[in-house]
């Protein structure tokens, strides 16, 4: 017998039917006399239409309403389970963020968990076996008494702190997909999934474009030491062993990999805008004054790269920043152009970021060499270059996304056979 968090993604609940195939999958545990805490997010597209409607009420709405308004989502799903639950003979009780409590930053719209009372959630499994069903993506920050939303996605960074203050030993993410793949199975058909993956990889993975799940929770089971597991909820609740293991990915400490690889995923994203600013003077101090206005501004500068001009006396600054972030970058360069002194500004939307990710790069020499040469073969030209000790990654011409992908992925032994 085991304590379990059990997660449910907006596809997994988007209607009636859907949800009763969620009180399934749970009853299954249940009868396999695990103690299960289930956390929901909104049925899909709920969310999206709340936020829409907090934007036509008013552009410019208080952060603290749209909160009250986008976590409800998250209320209705938390109820219907419960009362399905009942429905099939299982113990169920809803459970709004303010009510457990899951105690949060006051940054709304984007708040932090800062702690988690699970004592009672506890107490009911002793005393009653009742499954608790906690609302994602909300909470409350406690000196003001209001309701707090985590931020797009964070239900899965709720159901992370709730298996630690549980004390739960997993927390099973059930989403549309099975598992985590070495890349995205649209683009590469021979992607395959993975069995274990280290928290840091997929924290990588995760942060560079791979959209399984919220970077936040990847973070907190890193340092809750928390194993995730993602699966699937569309598989059918009683064709699945409980004491068996599904198919899904396993996202844990380095240490429990046994055959690690040296490459373990290839991430990308195409939400990506660089900026050059051409023919600065190099000295001390230009770095900084083009930077420090954009950290101002609250714009995450990503790759950066600085080399020499074409009149081989100045230098050049490349950097990328989000594309949503694109044209606030560019305006904020432009404002500091008789700070910063520099000759031209070049542009471009269209580049994508690609990324090789894998621990074994620790130990391992010419990974990136390796990936530099395939794509020279390919004729695709490398805009700027990134590493840190787990991963690189490639700026390039967004038409050429695909081929790479591609072609690394072979590269790096990942193709199913
Ligand atoms: N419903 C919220 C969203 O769509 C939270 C979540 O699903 O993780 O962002
Ligand atoms: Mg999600």
């Amino acid at each position: 017998m085991g304590r379990l968090v059990m997660k449910f993604g907006g596809t997994s609940v988007a209607n009636i039917e859907r949800i009763q195939n969620v009180a399934r999958h749970v009853k299954r545990e249940v009868d396999a006399g695990h103690d299960v805490a289930v956390v929901v997010s909104a049925m899909s597209g709920k969310t999206n239409e709340l936020v829409e409607w907090c934007r036509a009420a008013s552009p410019m709405h208080d952060a603290r309403e749209y909160d009250a308004v986008v976590a409800s989502g998250e209320q209705v799903t938390a109820g219907l389970l419960a009362i399905a639950l009942q429905a099939i003979g299982i113990q169920a009780r809803s459970w709004q963020g303010w009510q457990i409590p899951i105690k949060t930053t006051d940054a709304h719209a984007s708040a932090r968990i800062v702690g988690i009372d699970g004592s009672e959630i506890i107490k009911r499994f002793k005393e009653r076996k009742e499954v608790a069903i906690v609302s994602g993506f909300q909470g409350i920050y406690e000196p003001t008494g209001r309701i707090t939303t985590l931020g797009r996605g964070g239900s899965d960074t709720s159901a992370v702190a709730i298996a630690a203050a549980i004390r739960a030993d997993r927390c099973d993410i059930y989403t549309d997909v099975d598992g985590v793949y070495t890349t995205d199975p649209r683009v590469v058909p021979k992607a395959k999934r993975m069995d274990k993956i280290a928290f840091e990889e997929m924290l990588e993975l995760a942060s560079q474009g791979a959209k399984v799940l919220q970077v936040r929770s990847v973070e907190l089971g890193m340092v809750q030491n928390m194993p995730i597991f993602v699966r699937s909820s569309f598989d059918k609740p009683e064709d699945i062993d409980p004491h068996g293991t599904p198919p899904g990915t396993l996202i844990c400490s380095e240490e429990e990999i046994v055959e690690s690889q040296v490459v373990t995923g290839i991430a990308f994203s195409k939400d990506e805008a660089q900026i050059s600013v051409r023919q600065i003077q190099d000295k001390p101090g230009v770095a900084a004054a083009i930077f420090g206005p954009l950290a101002e501004a609250n714009i995450n500068v990503d790759m950066i790269v600085q080399n020499v001009s074409e009149d081989g006396k100045t230098t050049d600054l490349t950097f990328t920043v989000p594309a949503a972030d694109y044209t606030r970058a560019k305006d904020t360069i432009i404002k500091s152009k008789d700070h910063i002194g520099y000759a031209r500004l070049d542009t471009a939307t269209d580049v994508a970021k690609v990324s090789v990710i894998g621990s074994g790069m620790r130990s391992h020499a010419g990974v990136a060499a390796e990936a530099f040469q395939a794509l020279a073969d390919r004729k695709i030209n490398i805009r700027a270059i990134t590493t840190s000790e787990i991963k690189f990654s490639v700026l390039i011409d967004t038409a050429y996304t695909e081929l790479a992908v591609r072609a690394l992925h072979t590269l790096y032994g990942l193709d199913r056979d």
